[in-house]
């Protein structure tokens, strides 16, 4: 509890004393006694009057606020009305005092308020402290000193020291020292990773055993940690169609309510159906229930519980409205190459020309292959371990679904498939190897080919299963690849459909007919890791990326991001959407279920003031209990 929370608890733990005391000296007849009848309505009148101002002036300041603002109907407005209303009956005489439940409602519905703050902030606080991943100085070496200084500070290329114990606070690489790094805070996967010279580290990992110096390759604001702080604090803004209706909802709501307490209090007594006090308690009653509040806090919290649930287990949803969209996914799409497939392709074969050798075409790939950032091209520079030469390299223009072209010593080398090939007129011949085959030209004349094969990814075929299991319809992969490369891997995962030989402008004709064969309230999930793939993230439903190896430009059009890059954590996201979305309604149909129930008994003079408060009361701390529990995701962590 904060300090302001401190404060209103003992006031209401204050108000709620008095309250006691005063209540048991009128049930013991002792104001009667002291004050006669019928001056002891007039002393409990004035009594119960301390217990409520001092719980409820703040409430009372800020009805009176609204209604000068001209949006008189909200939960204060309700509350104002219904207790002072009680009070008021006082000047019917012919009906018993009921300052006591004007002065508890007003006591119990503070109650009410302060738990639900208390909810809020302790979500917002567990959610902070998980992503407490911000580290506020980095260390860096000047003259043999370690100096701390802020991480917005220190400049790309620069080294920074990361002692064992200390936070990774900006992305790099390593340039002296071995460590385990703890990812937990990132990808909820808590198996340390070991790191040594020239392993890409991002931020946000605590380095655990050893001193590791790491040359930056972004600046802070651009680092991970700052990305993802960004993502989540941008979370709340983008609205789930659900949040939206409850709080139009809200809206009509509060106004109709007060409108029919109005009717009930005034037209049945006008038709001479019984006695004013009677009725217009009713109208009273009516209001306290109605108050909206279990709603409108309830529905949020939980959208955000789900958010920050999700985020402990390094999936990161950009919105509530993706998370209701997530629950509602039939239809996955996933790209292979780094999506399914690992992305690190090993060498199967190299097969030169007669007249060529082998290490100078791997020697010329690689270097055609120097400044690009896709899969293939990583595992080709590591095939050739020798040193890449960047002054011998220009011209270099990737075309993305084809290959690179590239001059290498004044020499046009093209590295790319078959598509590439015929672009620019070369003759190529075919490997009867399964793999990926990669095509070599040199100043127009083939070169000869490298066969490279991909493994997928461990999990990869229990994704499938469990997303079947899960109700999704169809499982479909879409690739660039080559056809037999596509079709070993759909087999091997169990996939649905497989579509090969797609350039990246097919593959959104692909999610688009996909799209148009979606039924009812299915939607469509898109994973990839950008690499040529990020105008299908923004097509599709929901766009996944894969977070640690996926491009910046798939981490921006992306909908959901997998920090770990595990596509299981898809099918982990959907149960946590579902899981929101049933708590969501069960809070919907809860709350709106017993306030219609007591509404009905209001208007029928069967609920008194003492049931409405604690229906309304009761109710919304039921719901925000519940709302509590999207956020707890233990279950799932794998
Ligand atoms: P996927 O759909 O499997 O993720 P991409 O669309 O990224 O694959 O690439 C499709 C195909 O284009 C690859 O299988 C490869 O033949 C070729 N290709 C793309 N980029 C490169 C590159 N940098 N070097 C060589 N070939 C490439
Ligand atoms: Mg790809």
């Amino acid at each position: 509890m904060n300090k302001k929370q401190k404060r209103w608890r003992n006031r209401i733990i204050l108000a709620l004393a008095i309250f006691a005391v005063v209540f048991a000296l009128e049930e013991l007849g002792a104001l009667t006694a002291v004050f006669g009848t019928p001056g002891d309505v007039y002393a409990s009148f004035v009594l119960f009057l301390v217990p409520y101002l001092i719980a409820g002036y703040d409430v009372l300041i800020k009805a009176a606020r609204n209604i000068r603002r001209g949006q008189a109907f909200d939960e204060c407005f309700l509350m104002t009305v219904a207790t002072i209303g009680a009070f008021a009956m006082v000047f019917f005489p012919d009906t018993d005092p009921h300052m006591a439940e004007g002065a508890a409602v007003m006591l119990f519905y503070q109650v009410g308020e302060l738990f639900q703050s208390y909810a809020v902030g302790q979500s917002r606080k567990s959610i902070s402290a998980m992503m407490d991943i911000a580290p506020d100085y980095a260390n860096i070496e000047q003259d043999g000193q370690l100096v701390e200084v802020d991480p917005d500070e220190v400049q790309v290329g620069d080294i920074i020291v990361v002692k064992p114990g200390e936070r990774v606070p900006i992305d790099g690489v390593v340039t002296e020292g071995v460590s385990q790094l703890d990812t937990a805070a990132l990808t909820g996967e808590s198996v340390p990773r070991h790191v040594e010279p020239g392993a890409d580290i991002i931020s946000g990992c605590i380095n655990m055993t050893g001193i590791l110096h790491i040359r930056t390759t972004k600046p802070f604001g651009e680092s991970t940690v700052s990305r993802i702080l960004e993502l989540v604090e941008n979370a709340s803004e983008k609205k789930a169609r659900t949040e939206n209706f409850i709080t139009r909802f809200a809206r009509w709501y509060t106004p109709l309510v007060t409108g029919a307490a109005a009717l009930l209090a005034v037209v049945p007594p006008l038709l001479g159906m019984g006695s004013w006090s009677d009725w217009i308690l009713r109208g009273l009653t009516f209001l306290v229930v109605s108050c909206p509040c279990a709603l409108v806090i309830s529905v949020p919290l939980s959208f955000f519980g789900g958010i920050g649930g999700a985020s402990k287990l390094g999936i990161l949803v950009k919105g509530s409205n993706y998370l209701e969209l997530l629950a509602h996914v039939d239809t996955v799409v996933f790209d292979k190459t780094g999506t399914l497939t690992d992305g690190t392709f090993s060498v199967v074969a190299i097969h030169p020309e007669a007249d060529a050798d082998a290490d100078a075409l791997l020697s010329a790939a690689a270097h055609a292959e120097a400044f690009s950032d896709h899969p293939i091209a990583v595992s080709v520079r590591e095939a050739y371990r020798g040193a890449i030469d960047r002054a011998r390299i220009a011209e270099v223009v990737e075309e993305s679904g084809h290959g690179v072209s590239a001059l290498v010593d004044g020499r046009r080398v093209l590295v790319g498939n078959d598509k590439l090939m015929a672009e620019h007129g070369t003759a190529w011949h075919d490997c009867d190897l399964t793999g990926t085959v990669l095509h070599v030209s040199i100043d127009g004349a083939y070169a000869g080919h490298i066969v490279i094969a991909d493994v997928v990814k461990e999990d990869a075929a229990q994704t499938i299963r469990d997303l079947h299991a899960a109700g999704v319809r169809r499982c479909v992969m879409l690739t660039g690849d080559r056809a037999d490369v596509a079709e070993a891997v759909g087999r091997e995962l169990g996939l649905d459909e497989v579509h090969a030989q797609l350039l990246p402008q097919d593959k959104v004709e692909a999610v688009e007919r996909l799209l148009a064969e979606e039924r009812g309230e299915g939607r469509l999930a898109f994973v990839g890791d950008g690499i040529n793939d990020a105008p299908v993230l923004t097509r599709a439903d929901v766009g996944v990326a894969m977070g640690a190896m996926g491009s910046d430009a798939a981490i921006e059009a992306a909908d959901v991001v997998l920090m770990d890059d595990k596509p299981s954590n898809i099918a982990r996201a959907m149960r946590i959407a579902r899981k929101t979305m049933r708590i969501v309604w069960q809070n919907i149909v809860f709350a709106l279920g017993v306030k219609v129930l007591i509404l009905v008994l209001a208007a029928l003079g069967l609920a008194n003031m003492w049931l409405a408060v604690f229906g309304d009361v009761g109710v919304a701390v039921i719901a925000i209990l519940n709302a509590m529990r999207a956020m707890r995701v233990g279950a799932d962590r794998a």
